[in-house]
């Protein structure tokens, strides 16, 4: 019976809500040079565009609503729990669809959209506003050093202590969404693996290490993944 579920979520999850993905041939990373837009150096170098870039997804974000993916997923939260066990959900995204429909408790490795961070005092602020170079950090008052507080190429991915107790802890494993090709994410299948657990990828395409899943389901997160969460809700029955 499966009681403690740890499941990865990406790009994918957020597709129908109209986020646009990374790798797919219509995603950001095709229209937009990750290097320029993503590194501390690209923001070094041009701060003006990264903030542009940043300022642009966050309000498609505010604007987007959560589909019945993230809705199946807040659902096994709750339920899981109220049977003594856990889901730990672990999310590549900045957006914030999962908490908006009720998830509450969601790990961010890559950081979030909603959050800001000033790189002279280090003060970290819920952050719904566009930023500039001209905007002061609400602490120190210092201008020019706000930035998104997301993780960028070369940055170290946030949580990885409690993500990695979690992993050790779970029971299953599902990946929603990801294209298996941003490390350290795409590596926790194979530890789930190590752990002895089952794995499961819920993709639309075959991700970068579908080879690694035990299973995989293709076909659009609003369908696989309430269908899932029947699944695991079912068996306890
Ligand atoms: P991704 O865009 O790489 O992959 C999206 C995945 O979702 C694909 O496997 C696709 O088949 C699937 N998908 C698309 N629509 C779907 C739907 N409706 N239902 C189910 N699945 C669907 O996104 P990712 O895996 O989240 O990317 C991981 C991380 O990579 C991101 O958090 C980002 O920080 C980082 N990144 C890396 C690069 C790079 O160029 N190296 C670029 C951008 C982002
Ligand atoms: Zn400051």
């Amino acid at each position: 019976m499966t009681r403690n579920v740890f499941a990865l979520t990406g790009a994918g999850i957020s597709a129908e809500s109209g986020l646009g993905t990374f790798r797919d041939t219509d995603g950001a990373w095709a229209r937009f040079d990750p290097m320029r837009l993503a590194t501390p150096e690209g923001f070094a170098a041009d701060p003006v565009l990264v903030h542009e870039f940043y300022n642009h997804r966050r309000r498609d974000a505010l604007a987007a609503a959560p589909n019945p993916a993230h809705a199946a997923l807040a659902r096994l939260e709750t339920e899981l729990a109220e049977r003594g066990g856990r889901l730990f959900l672990c999310t590549q995204n900045i957006d914030d669809l999962h908490e908006r429909e009720g998830s509450r408790h969601v790990v961010h490795m890559h950081g979030e959209l909603l959050r800001a961070r000033c790189t002279a005092c280090g003060t970290e602020a819920v952050w719904h506003d566009d930023l500039t170079v001209e905007t002061p950090c609400p602490h120190c008052g210092r201008s020019g050093g706000m930035r998104p507080d997301v993780v960028w190429f070369g940055e170290m991915p946030k949580h990885l202590d409690t993500i990695d107790e979690a992993l050790a802890e779970a029971d299953l494993f599902v990946a929603v969404g990801t294209s298996g090709a941003v490390y350290p994410a795409a590596g926790y299948v194979a530890q789930a693996r190590a752990f002895g657990i089952p794995t499961l990828a819920l993709n639309l395409e075959a991700a970068d290490n579908a080879g690694m899943f035990e299973a995989t389901r293709l076909g659009r997160a609003s369908e696989t993944v309430p269908a899932f969460v029947e699944e695991v809700l079912g068996e306890r029955r």
